[in-house]
């Protein structure tokens, strides 16, 4: 998708830009919140895109809310609806339906609250120099991969466009956002990551690990979990099936491409172009979790959107 930035920002206030989204105002209280098909890998968004990944990402953003509200009584999400608001005229309307949901405007906690069921990633490879994870002593035996006996709560910083984010300890998160919100978002991270584990286990997915963003209700003091959630560009997704503990696993994410930019020399290297191959296959990954995660394909989905 070209960007709407050029488009909607002459009928909407562009208030940031991030990786992957672009925020709009719609008044004081309201965002209206646009996934692109941009895609990032360590922290470096890719020259081109992945075609309908901003659909894939705010539908399933959308399923889940609906799916946690249910199952959780006392979870507040920032999460409104998908329609778009009037000031959005006729012609943009086709580009950016299903890809844009309005969301509360609400003070952003500046950690990324990160559970992790199985060990994988930067937790592997300081599990395997340390025995630690987070400053947090892991049982000693651990293989690759493994379900840890309890999910665990590894927060990190929120880091600027182009600033890598820092894993750090829970102690560290309760000094920036202090020790109450700190309580709140950890028991709240945990929750929501045991909920939907079970969901998706029930459908043949692993989520291996996945990071949550919240927000603070100034009115009501509430801490309220925002942004995306348990998409494939927040999570590890596995599949059970081929699951094998020892080994780093296959996954429907973006995992494919940070393979092909690791084998290719370009990790974390800006300005690169993914060959069609890589993008295609990268797409029908997303698909794939759209499909399972959702139950419905997404043309279905678009469907009953109109
Ligand atoms: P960055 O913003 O650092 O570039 P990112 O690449 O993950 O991070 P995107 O996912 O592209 O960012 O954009 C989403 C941004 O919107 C995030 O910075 C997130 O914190 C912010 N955000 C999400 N929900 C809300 C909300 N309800 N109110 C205000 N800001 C929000
Ligand atoms: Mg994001």
């Amino acid at each position: 998708m070209a960007l709407v930035k050029a488009d909607l920002g002459e009928v909407l206030p562009l208030v940031a830009s991030g990786k992957v989204r672009e925020l709009y105002d719609v008044d004081s209280k309201t965002l209206l919140f646009v996934a692109t098909d941009r895609i990032s890998a360590y922290d470096v968004i890719m020259q081109n895109g992945i075609p309908d990944k901003g659909l894939i990402l705010t539908l399933i953003t959308a399923h889940w809310f609906r799916y946690l509200q249910k199952s959780i009584p006392d979870l507040k999400t920032h999460f409104i609806s998908l329609d778009l608001p009037p000031a959005v005229p006729q012609t943009l309307v086709p580009r950016l339906k299903g890809r844009s949901m309005l969301v509360r405007k609400l003070k952003v906690f500046p950690v990324e609250a990160i559970v992790r069921g199985y060990i994988t990633g930067s937790a592997w490879s300081s599990y395997k120099k340390t025995g630690e994870v987070n400053g947090k002593k892991m049982p000693q035996g651990l293989q690759e991969s493994q379900e840890l006996p309890e999910p665990i709560y590894t927060p990190s910083t929120k880091a600027e466009l182009g600033q890598h984010d820092e894993n750090i300890s829970t102690e560290q998160a309760a000094q920036i956002v202090g020790d109450k919100y700190a309580k709140r978002i950890e028991e709240l991270s945990l929750k929501i990551y045991t909920t939907a584990r079970d969901y998706a286990k029930e459908n043949g997915v692993i989520i291996a690990d996945t990071k949550f963003e919240f927000g603070l209700d100034e009115v009501t003091d509430e801490v309220v979990l925002i942004d995306e959630v348990l998409t494939p560009d927040s999570s590890r997704f596995w599949s059970k099936e081929k699951y094998q503990v020892g080994q780093g696993q296959d996954s429907f994410d973006k995992q494919f491409l940070r393979d092909w930019l690791t084998q290719n020399g370009l990790k974390g290297k800006d300005g690169v172009t993914m060959p069609q191959d890589v993008v295609e296959a990268t797409r029908a990954k997303y698909l794939e979790a759209f499909k399972i995660l959702t139950g419905k394909t997404l043309e279905q989905t678009l469907q009953e959107l109109k």
